[in-house]
């Protein structure tokens, strides 16, 4: 009988690793194990964020996920509409009292530090294809709500029903809030101590990242929007590259908010009347301390539509991007305040004895 293996969550990782495993075969090309992913939300291949939700940030791949990926037989570079990245640009403020600006720093990648940029959607969404062309059956809007760890049933909820599914191996792949993790904790804090047993397994809190997340996407490219600031940098003729090219990744940062901003270069599907191309926009994702985003778009409730106060997007984007024409920052703007945040949750540490 094969292994019955059982991976909550289909992000990244639950589907990358569910391709993985439902690739095994024995020496008589037999398979050792039947792989299944239980997944909350529905399918990503279906499933379309708006452009500013925090489901469509896109994830940067550095050397070490792209090894980890490539341990698991995928190739980074195939993802659907990746975009490889040779440069980061940061974007440094104007030098104290002047208004002129400071040009950007350009800091090429080795080959082997370029980074693979995809949008998590389109990640999840191609692997969920290699998974199911693996032989892993795939189960959407199928929530875990308990775990029977003696008797190895695991129990989703799916449309209002309890499904219940029996399991070999569990893998949890449910994300930095993992359910899967906190009935593990429970079970062990709450069974095993009233038998005479010490917990096998304990959760412990390190961290809790409070930084916020949005992101506004801009249909330009990154020479289209920062082009016209920068074509006329004299230095520019010195260096061997343009200032900015278009896939490049940018920073910029401000002091004065505690905040940050990194803008991606990314695909955008567009549909003409013969074909499909892909040009390159970019994503503005923008990294501000918790609560500061909502304070922001209640001021912006108060005051209508354009604010002073020093408590607004305006004014917080006009330090943090100061070198973005006003135009796309004002598109930026509109964006954040109708859009969603993520934040980055807890980082915990899983301890086993
Ligand atoms: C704004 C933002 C930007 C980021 N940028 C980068 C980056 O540039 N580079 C990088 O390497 N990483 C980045 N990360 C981190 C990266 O997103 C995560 O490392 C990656 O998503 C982890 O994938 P995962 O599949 O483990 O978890 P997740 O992506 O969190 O997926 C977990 C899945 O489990 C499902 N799930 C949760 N609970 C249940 C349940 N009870 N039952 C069934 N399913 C469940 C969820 O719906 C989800 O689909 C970023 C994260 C954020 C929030």
């Amino acid at each position: 009988m094969p292994l019955r293996i059982v991976i909550v969550g289909g992000g990244p990782t639950g589907t990358a690793i569910a391709h993985n495993l439902a690739s095994w075969k024995t020496a008589d090309n037999e398979k050792p194990v039947e792989v299944f992913v239980y997944e909350r939300y529905p399918a990503a291949t279906i499933y379309t964020p708006s452009s500013n939700h925090s489901r469509a940030y896109v994830i940067a791949l550095n050397y070490r996920g792209q090894s980890a990926l490539r341990r698991l037989q995928i190739v980074p570079e195939n993802i659907t509409n990746a975009v490889v990245a040779d440069a980061v640009v940061t974007h440094r403020p104007p030098k104290k009292k002047t208004t002129q600006l400071t040009p950007p720093h350009v800091r090429p990648l080795e080959d082997k530090y370029r980074q693979v940029i995809a949008k998590r959607q389109d990640m999840t969404s191609y692997f969920e294809q290699l998974a199911e062309k693996s032989g892993a059956t795939l189960h959407h809007e199928h929530e875990l709500v308990d775990v029977d760890w003696k008797q190895k049933i695991a129990t989703f909820r799916h449309r209002g029903l309890i499904h219940k599914v029996g399991y070999d191996l569990l893998i949890g792949a449910d994300g930095t809030k993992s359910v899967v993790r906190t009935l593990l904790d429970q079970h062990c804090q709450t069974e095993q101590p009233r038998k005479g047993f010490s917990p096998s397994f304990r959760v412990e809190a390190t961290e809790c990242d409070r930084m916020e997340y949005q992101v506004a996407v801009i249909p330009q490219p990154g020479s289209e929007i920062l082009g016209s600031v920068w074509k006329n940098d004299t230095k520019q003729l010195k260096r061997k590259r343009p200032l900015i090219q278009d896939t490049d990744v940018h920073s910029w940062n401000s002091k004065k908010y505690n905040a940050m901003c990194l803008a991606f270069p990314i695909q955008q599907s567009v549909k003409t009347t013969n074909n499909t191309h892909n040009p390159l926009g970019l994503l503005f994702a923008v990294i501000f301390p918790g609560g500061m985003l909502e304070a922001f778009r209640q001021q912006a409730k108060q005051n209508g539509k354009v604010v002073q106060s020093d408590q607004s997007y305006e004014a917080a984007l006009e330090s943090l991007l100061h070198d973005v024409p006003k135009h796309v920052r004002s598109d930026i703007i509109d964006q954040l305040k109708g859009g969603d945040f993520a934040n980055g949750g807890n980082c915990v540490r899983a301890l086993c004895q």
